[in-house]
């Protein structure tokens, strides 16, 4: 490690521990401890693997490891993965796979994921190099059926194989505006060893508590291609949110949605005060909705709105919302709040 670092912020003392990433964590996610653990460790290793990258030449190569996080959808994967990014202060894009064509066809290049990242990190190439890239809906590419057919599968196996370059960690050309590339574009290149990908699978393998058994080779049945999976060596699974975690949602974590309202009122000199009871219902209703911790938001808004609208030329300076005052609310404008969701 004596010669010469380009980043001189990242000193092995200074890195922090598997169990100070996962209380980072904890201040924004619910529950998912074990997802937490194998993020913190993953995390740490991925710093480790920088130092080691940015220090003298040794016999042993580290490998990137990147991340795929399975669960239902609403237990906080894109929460986790945005988090780390807050965290460790890199520039984060969040890529929906379903977008995702082969080059040459109708859709965007797998490349144009690195643009984002690129223009995230304002074009500067060594930070971008050190980013993390969301893939979010990666069940969605899956090939069609296992046997090459004659019509090419451009969205599914195609685009697992040009996925699979960037994961693997290689330089790549990429067009720096994004978009399609052009014979005449300048590109720019972009080294993928050290990037991290978090990369997600949502409802379509939401059965139960099942998944937690998921083992990589079942990801192969599911239609991901065996090199994709092999290079998948993190896999880490995100429970389904009990109406206790749920609770927790609502006023624990550092930017808890009620302590958002609470704040929001304060800028108007108004404390707000939500009766315990009001809590329960809203856990209750995003349940009954089956809605999950995504429901939360929707549902204090539908509650919340009048009084938002209202209070900040009343002159009031407490508001207490209480059972009644929420259901009427909630019953009134329900239909609105689901919609907002779907
Ligand atoms: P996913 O990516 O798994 O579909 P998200 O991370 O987008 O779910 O979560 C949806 C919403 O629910 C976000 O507003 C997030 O803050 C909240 N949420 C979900 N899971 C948790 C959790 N475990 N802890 C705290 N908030 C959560």
């Amino acid at each position: 490690r004596r010669k010469e670092q380009k980043n001189t912020s990242l000193k092995f003392e200074d890195l922090l521990k598997p169990n100070e990433i996962k209380e980072f964590l904890d201040q924004y996610v619910i529950g998912q401890d074990d997802a937490k653990r194998y993020m913190s460790v993953a995390v740490y290793n991925h710093y480790k693997r920088l130092l080691h990258a940015s220090g003298e030449a040794s016999e042993v190569e580290l490998d990137k490891s990147n991340i795929l996080l399975v669960g239902p959808t609403g237990t906080g994967k894109t929460l986790m993965a945005r988090t780390i990014a807050k965290l460790l202060n890199v520039p984060f894009t969040i890529v929906d796979a379903t977008v995702l064509t082969e080059a040459g066809y109708v859709g965007e290049d797998v490349e144009s994921i690195l643009s984002r990242l690129l223009q995230v990190a304002s074009y500067d190439v060594e930070l971008a190099q050190r980013g993390i890239v969301f893939i979010d809906e990666i069940d969605k590419i899956a090939r069609k059926s296992d046997n090459p057919s004659l019509t090419r599968d451009v969205s599914g196996e195609g685009v697992q194989q040009a996925l699979l370059k960037i994961l693997e960690g290689t330089v790549v050309n990429v067009p720096p505006q994004g978009g399609r590339k052009h014979p005449e574009q300048q590109f720019v290149q972009v080294d993928t060893r050290a990037m991290g990908y978090g990369r997600m699978n949502a409802d379509s393998v939401d059965r139960n508590n099942l998944m937690q058994y998921l083992m990589p080779q079942d990801l192969k049945s599911f239609g991901l291609i065996p090199e994709l999976v092999g290079r998948l060596p993190v896999l880490t699974y995100m429970e389904p949110l009990g109406r206790e975690a749920l609770r927790s949602i609502l006023t624990q974590p550092k930017n808890a949605i009620i302590k958002q309202y609470e704040k929001l009122f304060e800028m108007d000199g108004v404390k707000l005060v939500f009766d315990d009871e009001v809590l329960d219902y809203i856990v209750d209703k995003a349940i009954e909705y089956r809605l999950g911790a995504r429901g939360l938001r929707s549902i204090c808004e539908a509650i919340m709105m009048d009084t938002m609208f209202d209070i900040p030329s009343s002159g009031e300076r407490c508001f207490e919302v209480t059972l009644p005052y929420a259901r009427e609310k909630f019953e009134k404008k329900k239909f609105l709040a689901l919609k907002q969701v779907g």
